[in-house]
């Protein structure tokens, strides 16, 4: 069980000026922020991203979404910090999300689900790497 976790703050999110309510909710659920940025991805990044889902029938849709504005990657961190994450932003569907979660809230469709949470730490070291060097995470200083 680790400790990090990567969130994405995605376009939709930061297009309705909801980041700041969404890092409210972060942090309220206890988790400390060790890394931020602010960027726009380009076409081929959100593919090398999303890799995993290359082939699927949303992958154009989601790719294209997700550089088709600024989004915020963040380093989480919080005991079992994948599980806790996934908990708090909820299902992929908002229509399928518990109340009280993120997505509830914020995403307005299950392809603009206002947030990213990774699924595994393995996937969550990977994807921190995809973002942030060693030096900009601040347990790492
Ligand atoms: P999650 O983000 O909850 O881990 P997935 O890994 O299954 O969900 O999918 C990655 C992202 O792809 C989702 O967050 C969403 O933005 C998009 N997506 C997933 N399923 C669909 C779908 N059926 N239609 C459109 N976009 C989708
Ligand atoms: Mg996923």
């Amino acid at each position: 069980m680790g400790n990090l976790t990567l969130a994405i703050i995605k376009p939709d999110a930061l297009g309705a000026r909801h980041q700041g309510k969404i890092i409210d909710r972060i942090l309220e659920a206890g988790f400390e922020i060790q890394a931020a940025r602010i960027i726009k991805m380009s076409k081929s990044q959100a593919e090398g991203f999303y890799q995993v889902h290359q082939g699927r029938p949303f992958f154009k849709e989601l790719t294209t979404f997700m550089s088709s504005g600024l989004c915020m990657p963040l380093v989480l961190r919080k005991e079992n910090a994948v599980a806790e994450f996934r908990n708090l932003i909820g299902a992929t569907d908002p229509q399928e999300a518990a109340p009280g979660t993120i997505r509830k809230d914020f995403a307005t469709s299950v392809g603009e689900n206002a947030v990213h949470g990774s699924d595994s730490d393995e996937n969550a070291e990977k994807e921190v790497a995809f973002f942030f060097a060693t030096e900009d995470i601040l347990a790492n200083l």
